[in-house]
């Protein structure tokens, strides 16, 4: 069986002008980087924003094992699979992070026969985005402690500096540091503590932002530190707002790709679901609704992170209705849900299934209660057993949910026709009748709450002393209405990663809270989570590499 990377470069990519022509994009609105990549322009917004709107799908997932589901190459085949019954379809995807590829899960751009190209590229640098969020993060830092160094008129508090620098990458080792070590013209000596760039509130707010206009404004609001009378000190106290956003100019405009079957793809912005909101930027969503008829999006880890966000937070934020959600299950994350080691995935276990289909019905009963329709799809591997996709089928025609088999990893769009079938059935003759899980008037501990015991199915919020106080002042500040963005591991529906399936009987444990005042919501972590990831023993940097002739080998 070829490796995802070889099924990649044995693709004849078309120009990235013709792929675009399909979707009515002129060559004057694409900005190219190379033939194979490019931007979207601003221009091509105002053309296109009185256009009507297309469906809005969203794919989602069980909680899943440590390699991925199959999300992302359920969305690329779904998205082939439109094409290939003539329907106008577009992806919405997020740009991959280096930490994942790198680490333990690899790139993100597919899998197998459902892929975006090129994958090199887009696994490593792509159009530099992360690069530019990166440096406008550090940027923001890089001031601030220069404002303290240079006399600190604004009175920053340095126990109190909430501003973190990032680095796309897995290095746990710059957790916590200190800074400004050296004589008194190396700066003032404090903690500091770094966060992956998936996780900066810079991605978050390019991804949230609208325009230009709006992207200044939130950057402008982020508030960095506070002073020594407690009160928020943000960029645009440190005059940092307008430098910031030069450095994103570029980085705001979506990215078109294409999948092996030549399907357009918008790909942009990648926070991570479980330290971050999850989701592709709203211009590219919108953009993708503008320019099609079904566009379809991922959203990251299970349904309880990254749904739960798209939903509570990008939905409400950018006034999305989506129209139909895809639930990917696969065999194997169903039987690690019920307890089977890692390495026996892929022998048939009919009795783990049992054991472990609770979490997918956990997640069904979940997106019902945001009023959109769902569909449950199994994303086929080669190991599955034709009593394990029974069992699995059942079950969900049993609590009358639609089914349908994927096969579109080993056969690209082929294999997603009857999936696309039973969306473009859905999206015909179920209504949307979406609402977020709570409305913006609760107070935050309301909201961390609701999605405490109706998402993650606890029986109620503990919160470190820290927590309270900090909750206290986010409120007092005026943050009250904001949504919150759950930080927790991805494996578990509980903070505890090693309680799979549907745990009963747990609480959620609030660690620390603070406040994205620029992106707009409020961020609770939860159990042991973490802002910046660390490598595995193995890391996959380690069978990496590329040939004299500049071939990349070993990236998946
Ligand atoms: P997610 O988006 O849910 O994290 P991905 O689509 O990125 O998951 O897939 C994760 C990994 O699993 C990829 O390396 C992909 O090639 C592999 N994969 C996905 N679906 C299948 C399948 N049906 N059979 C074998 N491998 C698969
Ligand atoms: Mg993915």
């Amino acid at each position: 069986m070829k490796t995802d990377i070889e099924i990649a470069q044995e693709a004849k990519l078309e120009h990235i002008r013709d792929v675009a022509a399909t979707i009515g994009i002129e060559e004057d609105d694409l900005e190219f980087y190379g033939k194979y990549k490019a931007k979207l322009s601003d221009d091509l917004w105002e053309k296109i924003k009185d256009n009507e709107d297309g469906k809005l799908v969203l794919v989602t997932a069980i909680n899943p094992t440590p390699a991925g589901e199959g999300k992302t190459t359920t969305t690329v085949g779904l998205g082939q699979a439109m094409a290939k019954l003539n329907k106008k379809a577009l992806i919405a995807l997020r740009e991959p992070s280096l930490g994942p590829c790198f680490g333990i899960k690899g790139g993100a751009a597919g899998g197998g026969y459902a892929q975006v190209v090129p994958m090199e590229d887009l696994n490593l640098h792509f159009t530099g985005d992360f690069h530019a969020i990166t440096s406008a993060n550090n940027l923001l830092a890089a001031m601030l402690d220069n404002h303290i160094q240079q006399g600190n008129a604004l009175g920053i508090d340095p126990r109190q500096v909430v501003w973190k620098r990032c680095l796309d990458m897995n290095d746990r080792v710059l957790r916590n540091v200190v800074v400004g070590l050296g004589n008194k013209m190396d700066g003032m000596v404090r903690e500091d503590h770094f966060v992956i760039t998936v996780a900066s509130e810079i991605m978050a707010i390019l991804c949230l932002a609208d325009n230009l206009a709006d992207l200044k404004e939130r950057l402008g609001r982020i508030i960095v530190a506070y002073n020594f009378n407690g009160e928020p000190v943000t960029a645009d106290d440190l005059k940092a707002t307008g430098a910031m956003a030069a450095l994103l100019k570029d980085a705001i405009k979506p990215n078109l790709i294409q999948t092996l079957e030549h399907t357009p793809a918008l790909v942009h912005g990648g926070p991570f679901a479980n330290i971050a909101h999850g989701c592709n930027s709203v211009r590219a969503t919108k953009m993708a609704m503008k320019l099609s008829d079904i566009t379809i999006t991922e959203a990251g880890f299970g349904a309880d992170l990254g749904a739960e966000k798209f939903f509570d937070i990008k939905c409400r934020m950018a006034g999305l209705k989506p129209d139909a959600v895809v639930l990917v299950a696969t065999v194997r994350a169903l039987k690690y849900n019920g307890g089977v080691a890692k390495s026996d995935l892929a022998e048939e276990n009919l009795d783990a299934l049992a054991k472990g289909i609770v979490n997918l019905e956990k997640h069904i009963e979940n997106i019902q209660k945001y009023g959109v329709p769902v569909i449950v799809t199994l994303n086929s591997f080669v190991t599955d057993t034709e009593a394990e996709n029974e069992y699995i089928r059942k079950f969900c025609e049993e609590r009358g949910c639609e089914f349908e088999l994927s096969e579109v990893w080993e056969k690209g769009g082929e294999g997603g026709i009857a999936l696309a079938q039973k969306v473009l059935e859905t999206l015909d003759n179920k209504e949307s009748s979406f609402h977020p899980l709570y409305s913006d008037e609760l107070s935050i501990r309301e909201k961390i709450e609701k999605i405490a015991k109706e998402i993650y199915g606890a029986d109620g919020v503990v919160y470190e002393p820290a927590a309270q106080r900090q909750i206290d002042r986010i409120e007092s500040l005026g943050f009250a209405n904001f949504p919150v963005c759950m930080a927790k591991n991805q494996y578990s529906l509980s903070d505890d990663a090693k309680k799979l399936g549907r745990p009963e009987g747990f609480d959620i444990h609030i660690r620390e809270v603070y406040v994205s005042a620029g992106a707009g919501f409020v961020v609770a972590l939860t159990g042991a989570v973490m802002t910046m990831p660390g490598l595995p023993k193995v890391p996959a940097a380690n069978g990496i590499d590329v040939t004299e002739d500049g071939k990349i080998t070993g990236l998946f």
